[in-house]
């Protein structure tokens, strides 16, 4: 039975009600100075802290809760006739229940002025005290340090049966848990911020890197396996992904993603969000061990997935497809025919989801289309982390720089900047071939540029498409003629790449022998 509750809260947000009903249950509220004037003001019972205690407030806020009255009721263990004894002697009432947010840390330091001061004084101390004593005599206490709990405990407490007036382990536990992942977190922050303060350990010169990276993220799922079936794996995820990231997705069929799903599902929306912005409304990704297998555009869902799969129908067997509009009837039914591991898109019609349904295991995810960068990127090696911003650049057609003495068509430079945006998701080294929207031929991963260029163009001939007038794309820049030659010779007429080699001169050359155009992006996207 809950029959008294402290509440200090930083974010106020739902406090009022949240009070006003834990009162009305015949709690007794305990509160520290803001909190209490704001229950006090809109007319719930309430007993400040510093009554209590017969203490002040004092040192600016520094020192409000942190007292024996405070700690002792919070900590007692209620099974030990020890503990009840001392409350007893030393005159300490039990609290049951804690509800604390902490001085927004987090809020204060993201704001370009901060001072190293500022951000010392919002570095809370009595707070993530109440929440790891509360959180660790969760047996008997119910810990708060999300507003979105509120709802939840005050159910439980007005229910009836033999939790009324109080909530179940299950959800102290639970609660618990939260709290010291909250204050994990929090700490984290604060050893996060001042490994990055510069020189003068005031502010503004902060290194892009903390000294130290504390990365906190929450348990999606465990897997069955890993990459391959003797590895374990579990899936992660930011504690507030951002809405169009993956790990936002919601599973409307199919069985349980593996690790090569989810990697390669990555990719494919990835790749599949750049796809806006063309003269084709709608963009399909199919991916195939983390490497694209066929990209296009089309007028519709069906149009752009028919257009993806003939780059390369062998390869396309067991992939997994993303769409950038809402996957209807039509484009379901032309999916069912192929063997798919998952099929991602921002919406799948109610026809749609009818017929995927009788194929129960092709899992189909929802994923909202919205921005969505991850902050860094990270890759684990031996020992360590290297970790890197995102490779976020889109060169735009402003960018580009015509270096052959042939100017592209506006055609061409359709071709090429669909091309360029293709190769981005391609392992390097890649070359891309594509014509009117759709990759004809795709090179990924590897060691040589040549024989990535060679490889694209079999794979093309293999699917029987013409590469006749064809753009590529380079991720690199070409290192010897060769590639160029390679490209060439199986009919591409504009080619797009950073540029940046020694034998630059060289290349420029052989497109101008060739008759062909030649572009610069001045940025590379190797992927490996
Ligand atoms: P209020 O607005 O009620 O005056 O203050 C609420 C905030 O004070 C909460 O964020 C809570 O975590 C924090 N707090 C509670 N007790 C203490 C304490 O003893 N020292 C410090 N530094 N902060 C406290």
């Amino acid at each position: 039975m809950i029959k008294q509750a402290l509440i200090s809260v930083s974010d106020k947000t739902g406090v009022l009600d949240f009070a006003r009903a834990l009162s009305a249950l015949g709690v007794n509220i305990l509160s520290t100075g803001g909190t209490a004037k704001l229950l006090q003001d809109n007319g719930v019972p309430v007993t400040e802290v510093a009554d209590y205690t017969g203490f002040p407030e004092m040192l600016d806020g520094r020192v409000k809760t942190l007292h024996p009255k405070v700690h002792g009721g919070i900590l007692a263990r209620r099974d030990f006739p020890e503990h009840i004894a001392k409350l007893e002697e030393h005159g300490i009432p039990q609290i049951d229940m804690v509800v604390v947010n902490l001085y927004p840390f987090q809020a204060t330091v993201a704001k370009e002025e901060c001072s190293l001061e500022d951000a010392i004084e919002n570095i809370d101390i009595g707070g993530p005290t109440m929440l790891r004593s509360a959180a660790k005599n969760h047996r008997d206490v119910v810990v708060i340090v999300d507003p979105a709990d509120y709802g939840p405990v005050l159910a439980e407490m007005k229910g009836t049966g033999q939790a009324a007036g109080d909530v179940g382990y299950d959800t102290k536990f639970r609660l618990a848990k939260k709290v010291f992942a909250h204050t994990a977190q929090y700490d984290s922050a604060i050893t996060n911020y001042l490994t990055s303060l510069g020189e003068d350990k005031q502010h503004a010169t902060r290194a892009a890197y903390p000294q130290t990276l504390n990365l906190h993220f929450e348990k999606v799922q465990d897997m069955r396996y890993g990459e391959n079936p003797h590895q374990s794996a579990a899936f992660y995820r930011d504690l507030a992904p951002s809405a169009g990231s993956l790990a936002n997705y919601r599973q409307l069929q199919g069985k349980e993603l593996s690790y090569n799903n989810i990697a390669d599902a990555d990719a494919a929306w990835e790749c599949v969000k750049t796809m806006g912005g063309f003269e084709q409304p709608a963009g399909c990704v199919i991916i195939k061990h983390a490497n694209p297998c066929g990209v296009a555009i089309g007028a519709d869902a069906l149009d752009a997935y028919q257009r993806a799969l003939k780059t390369d129908p062998t390869s396309a067997f067991g992939g997994i497809i993303a769409f950038n509009v809402p996957v209807d009837g039509r484009a379901a039914e032309a999916i069912a025919k192929l063997f798919v591991e998952v099929v991602i898109a921002p919406v799948f019609t109610a026809e749609a989801r009818q017929i995927m349904a009788a194929k129960q295991n092709v899992r189909l995810l929802e994923i909202e289309l919205g921005e969505g960068q991850n902050a860094f990127d990270v890759k684990r090696v031996g020992g360590g982390l290297l970790v890197q911003s995102p490779d976020a650049r889109n060169v735009l057609p402003a960018d580009l720089r015509v270096v052959s003495k042939l100017q592209p068509t506006p055609q061409q430079m359709q071709d090429l900047m669909f091309a360029w945006r293709v190769a981005k998701f391609v392992k390097s080294n890649a070359i891309v071939f594509c014509a009117g929207g759709m990759t004809l031929g795709v090179g990924a991963g590897q060691m040589s540029r040549i024989d990535s260029a060679r490889i694209a163009s079999i794979k093309a001939h293999n699917a029987g498409l013409s590469l006749v007038g064809s753009a590529v794309a380079s991720d690199a820049f070409f290192p010897f003629r060769d590639g160029l030659d390679v490209v060439v010779d199986a009919g591409a007429t504009c080619v797009i790449h950073p540029g940046g080699s020694m034998r630059d001169q060289e290349v420029i050359d052989a497109a101008d022998e060739r008759g062909v155009v030649m572009l610069y992006t001045g940025t590379r996207h190797f992927r490996h």
